[in-house]
This record gives structure tokens, C-alpha cells and sequence, in this order.
């Protein structure tokens, strides 16, 4: 079985269209439940392209030993996280799962291995972005795992698989932030950023417009700044799956760009 078995765009009657790719900078699960300068970006990102026939998202979120996909028809709403408002707890996204794409997946990314997984579901990198992108829930969403054990070099390379499922009509989006340090949160600055991480923001934007994949790999070597900013690799790795299915003749476009309490960046590319 692959997507030829579905009703996947693009059809044979239709030439094949490279769905653009997203990275999203997700910040709090909060966004969830809010309305705001963020939540209104992702929805114009969402409106911005046409309608996909699957979503693969790779969260910040799930971590796992080996690569794995969700490969469950209904994929449960995960609420990740603690200390939150009841509110968002009661948040669910019903988005149908695909095992039929998670087989297409597995298949494209050969000869890497993926293993089916049919426990985890939708978690909050994943849902409280999609909720606002596409808020009927109705187009079915798998996620792919980060394997800890690779290097960022490997997670590129694996990513570079990916690349047949954008003719199919699958959007591919990464989810995490380019700037990420929860132990530098500064409560009293919502709207801004430290400067050291400012300057790491600026950094990572240029080499991602520059197109310098080469140095965002070896990110831990640019510097004090972004040491600090990206003190864990796994919310900035989802950038080096999106930066890695950029064709030659693909331009990015940079929205949402801007720092929240002192060391998060909600930072967001869409590459068409
Ligand atoms: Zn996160």
C-alpha cells in the first residue's frame, strides 16, 4: 500500500506541487487557548498554502531510543506538561491518524529505519499549533520521532528522506524553538528577549537565509550565545528537518519573529 492509495494531492490528472515545508516556533502550550499576534500567524501560515492531504509533524516533544511514527487511526490528544489551567487540558485535537502514510513515511525513509508506534498520539508541539493552522481537525496527522542517539548531522540526513512525501501532498513541519532555554525564563519580560539571546536568534536567522546548513549542524560550535540558547538539543532540532527538505530553488520566509520572556524564540520559517 502507499499514497497512491489514498486520496492524496496530487492526483495523477493533477502535476505534482511541492507542499512548502514549515519550522514553528510553539512556545507555551498556552498558545493552545489564546488568541494572539502568534496564534494568528500560524493561522494565516495554514491559509497561506493549499490544503494538505496529511500533516507529518516532528515535535520537540518525542524523544524516543529508536525513530518511530504513530501509526494508530485515532491518535489521542497528549497533555504533556503540568501546572497549566484545567482549561487546556480539556483541549482536544481529533485529527484522524494515517497508517497508510506512516507506512509511506517508514518506506521513504529507508535505509533508515522507523519503527510503527501505535501509543504515543498528537502532543502539544504538535496540536496546540495545528489547532489554529487547521482548526477542523479533519486532515489526518502522524508525528515522527527525534532518536536521541543521533547526531544533529544524522538527524539531517534522515530528514533528507523525507522529501518524496511533499509531492504527495503531505506538509512536513518541525516543531520546537530556535531559541529555547526554560532556566533563563524572565516572567517579567513577556514581550522581549535577553540580549545573548537576541543575538543567537539573529545568528541562526542569517545561516538559515544564507542557506549555511553546514554551521546550524554544528550549532554547538557558533558560540557563547547560542550554547545558551540552545543549552538542549531537542526544540532546535526540528529546524535542521525543515531546513533539510529546502529544494535549490525554494526561497524562505521568516514570520512570528520575535523573542518571548527573555529566552524563547517563536521564530517560524515556511519554505516554498
Ligand atoms: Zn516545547
Amino acid at each position: 500500500m502507499n499514497l497512491n492509495d489514498l486520496n492524496l494531492q496530487p492526483t495523477s490528472a493533477r502535476p505534482a506541487t511541492l507542499m512548502p515545508v514549515f519550522f514553528i516556533g510553539h512556545g507555551s502550550p498556552m498558545n493552545a487557548l489564546e488568541s494572539n499576534e502568534f496564534t494568528a500567524g500560524w493561522q494565516s501560515a495554514g491559509a497561506s498554502i493549499p490544503t494538505p492531504g496529511a500533516i507529518l509533524c516532528i515535535s520537540a516533544h518525542w524523544e524516543t531510543r529508536s525513530t518511530q511514527v504513530t501509526a494508530m487511526p485515532k491518535p489521542r490528544t497528549i497533555h504533556d506538561f503540568s501546572g497549566f489551567p484545567d482549561a487546556l487540558y480539556q483541549v482536544q485535537y481529533p485529527a484522524p491518524g494515517s497508517p497508510q502514510v506512516a507506512l509511506e513515511t517508514r518506506e521513504q525513509l529507508l535505509p533508515f529505519l522507523a519503527e510503527p508506534d501505535h501509543n504515543w498520539g498528537l502532543d502539544h508541539g504538535c496540536w496546540s499549533v495545528l489547532k489554529h493552522m487547521f482548526p477542523n481537525a479533519d486532515i489526518p496527522v502522524i508525528q515522527l520521532s527525534l532518536d536521541h542517539t543521533l547526531s544533529p548531522e544524522g538527524h539531517y540526513n534522515l530528514a533528507k528522506q523525507l522529501a518524496g512525501l511533499r509531492r504527495r501532498g503531505v506538509l512536513v513541519m518541525g516543531s520546537g524553538n530556535i531559541v529555547h532555554n526554560l532556566r533563563t525564563i524572565n516572567w517579567h519580560n513577556p514581550a522581549g528577549g535577553h540580549e545573548w539571546a537576541l543575538e543567537a536568534n539573529e545568528k541562526i536567522k542569517n545561516l538559515i537565509l544564507g542557506n549555511d546548513h553546514r554551521s546550524l549542524i554544528s550549532y554547538h560550535t557558533l558560540g557563547a550565545e547560542i550554547q545558551r540558547s540552545v543549552p538542549t538539543p531537542e526544540h532546535f532540532l526540528p529546524l535542521l528537518y525543515a531546513l533539510a527538505l529546502r529544494e535549490e530553488h525554494e526561497s524562505i520566509t521568516l514570520f512570528n519573529d520575535h523573542l518571548v520572556y527573555g529566552s524563547i524564540s517563536m521564530t517560524s520559517i515556511k519554505i516554498n
